[in-house]
């Protein structure tokens, strides 16, 4: 069967709409008619293949929502019409020991969405129907979408680290992951501080639950919360003054990196040593935590604001992310 998508032909470039041909729909495999695909920060790494790993033509999108329109021979659980989401990850091993204790998410041999194949900003697509999660029928699908890894990437790391009430929780960069970090933060009891450089970003960041809010445009802004944090979430994907971030945490706090910081971080090891702080990173987060995270959000009402443009003006939408413009996530509709 025929479908098109929107592909950056080559390195950095502008995307076109082209028409490519899906596979014979394997037996575990799902096909899906998308309905919408937010534009995720990491779709702009791979369209510049800042990662060296895109493969061009290349059609990003990795936040797919849509409708299930065919169904392999070995899905038990998904039906035709069903609405389901899928975010980065499109397959795994099944076998090694990390699926079989439902950490998909740390399988060596996964399968991302929209890397070596075409991705969401798509009319079809097809998945291992493990990674199409159900969505609830409470959550409308431009906002469900970019929970697919906007959300879970900022929600697994909090429920790793146990942040709960108590918790005093740092979120730097409230973009498209930002946002919702301080939502998911806010709904499982933890005191939140927003960290933007950004100042016209503040009263929107205490609407999503921050409590506090700190401009972190010149370099004394931080001093003033020294030791003042035991989780702080980085999702920026610039490099930062690393060990001035390291010392607003309390004595055993973590900094925990999901934004895709370009050079390699160097930290005085004393600043670690001291207080036994910690230097972690996360990415996504298995099915069975999805469908976790997407049921939270059903019952606490977080949701993601969102810029909604038709999948025809992609390019138009890849230029406010790229301008740190978007308020706070793109959602491309079908
Ligand atoms: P985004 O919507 O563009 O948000 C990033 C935010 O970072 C911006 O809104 C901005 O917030 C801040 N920022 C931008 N440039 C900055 C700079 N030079 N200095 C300081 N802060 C800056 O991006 P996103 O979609 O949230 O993605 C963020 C990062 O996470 C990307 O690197 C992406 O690849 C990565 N990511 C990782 C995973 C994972 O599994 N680990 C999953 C998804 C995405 P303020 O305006 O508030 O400063
Ligand atoms: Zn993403």
């Amino acid at each position: 069967m025929k479908t098109t998508g929107y592909a950056a032909p080559r390195r950095g470039a502008a995307l076109e709409l082209i028409e490519y041909e899906l596979p014979p729909l394997a037996p575990e495999h799902v096909q899906i008619r998308i309905s919408h695909c937010g534009i995720c920060h990491s779709d702009i790494h791979l369209i510049d293949d800042d990662w060296g790993m895109s493969r061009f033509p290349f059609v990003p999108g990795h936040e797919i929502l849509g409708a299930v329109s065919a169904v392999g021979s070995a899905v038990k659980h998904l039906r035709e019409g069903d609405r389901v989401g899928v975010g980065w990850q499109s397959d795994s091993c099944g076998e090694c020991e990390w699926c079989r204790k439902g950490d998909e998410s740390l399988c060596t041999a996964q399968q991302a969405t929209c890397v070596q194949r075409n991705g969401g900003y798509a009319a079809d697509v097809q998945v291992d129907a493990r990674f199409a999660i159900s969505i609830p029928p409470e959550l409308p699908s431009d906002i469900a979408a970019p929970l697919m890894c906007g959300g879970i990437t900022v929600y697994s790391p909090l429920r790793t680290h146990g942040v709960g009430p108590g918790t005093r929780v740092g979120v730097i960069g409230i973009g498209g992951l930002g946002h919702l970090a301080l939502q998911f933060a806010r709904a499982l009891g933890a005191e939140v501080t927003a960290f933007s450089t950004s100042p016209d970003k503040a009263t929107e960041a205490r609407r999503f639950g921050a409590q506090h809010f700190v401009t972190t445009r010149d370099k004394d802004s931080l001093a003033h919360d020294a030791h003042s944090l035991d989780f702080l979430i980085s999702s920026v994907s610039a490099d930062l003054d690393w060990p001035a971030w390291i010392d607003i945490l309390r004595p055993r706090g973590t900094l925990c990196f999901v934004g895709a910081s370009p050079a390699p971080i160097q930290i005085p090891v004393f600043s670690l040593i001291m207080g036994e702080r910690k230097l972690a990173g996360s990415a996504i987060g298995s099915p069975d935590r999805i469908a976790e995270m997407l049921a939270l959000s059903a019952r606490a009402g977080i949701t993601t604001a969102i810029e909604r443009y038709p999948m025809s003006q992609v390019n138009a939408g890849l230029e406010r992310v790229r301008k740190n413009q978007a308020r706070y996530r793109v959602v491309l509709e079908n």
